[in-house]
């Protein structure tokens, strides 16, 4: 496509959006990725607190559909998962039993079979657990691009995975693929009242979706790449969440990666995240 075609069908795009969400101020990038740059990600899982306001601000940033009024049936759509383990829980023959019981006061650690991803604590954080938010990780090398059968989602130069929802075709092999339940699916027409929408939007992010197509984290693309933070780690209210440039050495996840203990999820995997959890 020539650029003049692309503002085009951006053009179009924007005025579809308008008429469709009762607006006139919908704006639709197509920032590409800066060059020098490659996103990382780093999550402090001593300091999160299970509040979930990072789930919650990622929804309205990135317009995901909403928990339908009209059909209860129909739920919010959340990129961010936020686990709770129990830290002496522990399972073994497949029974389980209370770690405490058998080993004292040790901890049973992230056994991510035995977390509980729909705990409604009335207050968090609840005494004898912690809490590990799950995202789209940016594979380095992402099988959920290695299966898509029409090359509607790819690796781009900042390590952002992005979706082209206009060549999705649903087939959901990408949901499949990934080992980290980052991906969502939107089976029905989303449900995003047009009062509710985040007007600023980017054509690869938080473009409004259609029913059939795959959706996930793209680290918040249309802020990221002016330079402002991701939703979720602006809202933290406890700072766990840091994110920068991991080829700039002074950078906040550089700093994480280089003072703190630091893990990735299911590395044995070869999937080289760029997601990163630590400890202090
Ligand atoms: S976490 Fe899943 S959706 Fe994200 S890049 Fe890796 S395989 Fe793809
Ligand atoms: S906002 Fe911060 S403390 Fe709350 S769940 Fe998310 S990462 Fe944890």
């Amino acid at each position: 496509m020539t650029p003049e075609e692309k503002k085009t069908v951006i053009k179009r795009l924007e005025e579809k959006y308008d008429r469709e969400y009762g607006r006139n101020d919908i704006e639709i990038m197509t920032t590409d990725a800066i060059p020098g740059v490659l996103f990382g990600y780093a999550l402090n899982i001593q300091k999160c607190i299970g509040c979930r306001r990072c789930v919650y601000a990622c929804v309205k940033e990135n317009n995901q559909s909403r928990h339908d009024p009209n059909d209860p049936s129909r739920l919010q759509i959340q990129w961010i998962r936020v686990l709770e383990f129990d830290k002496f829980k522990y399972k073994s023959g497949g029974e389980s039993s209370d770690f405490r019981s058998q080993f004292g006061n040790l901890q049973a650690g992230v056994d991510i079979e035995q977390s509980e991803n729909y705990y409604n604590s009335p207050n968090v954080p609840q005494s004898g657990h912690f809490y590990m938010p799950v995202q789209c990780q940016q594979c380095e090398r992402p099988p959920c691009v290695k299966v898509c059968p029409t090359k509607a989602t790819w690796r781009e130069p900042d390590g952002i995975v992005v979706i082209d929802y206009s060549w999705c075709i649903g087939c959901r092999f990408c949901l499949a693929a990934c080992p980290y339940w980052a991906r969502r699916f939107n089976w029905g027409i989303p449900y995003l009242p047009g009062k509710d929408l985040n007007p600023v939007m980017h054509y690869l992010g938080n473009r409004p979706r259609m029913r059939g197509v795959a959706e996930k984290c793209t680290f918040c693309i249309q802020r990221t790449r002016k330079g402002k933070y991701p939703a979720c780690v602006e809202i933290c209210p406890v700072g766990a969440r840091k994110f920068g440039n991991l080829l700039d050495p002074e950078s906040e996840v550089r700093k994480v990666l280089a003072e703190k203990r630091v893990f990735r999820l299911k590395e044995e995997l070869g999937t080289d995240p760029k997601f990163f959890y630590f400890m202090e």
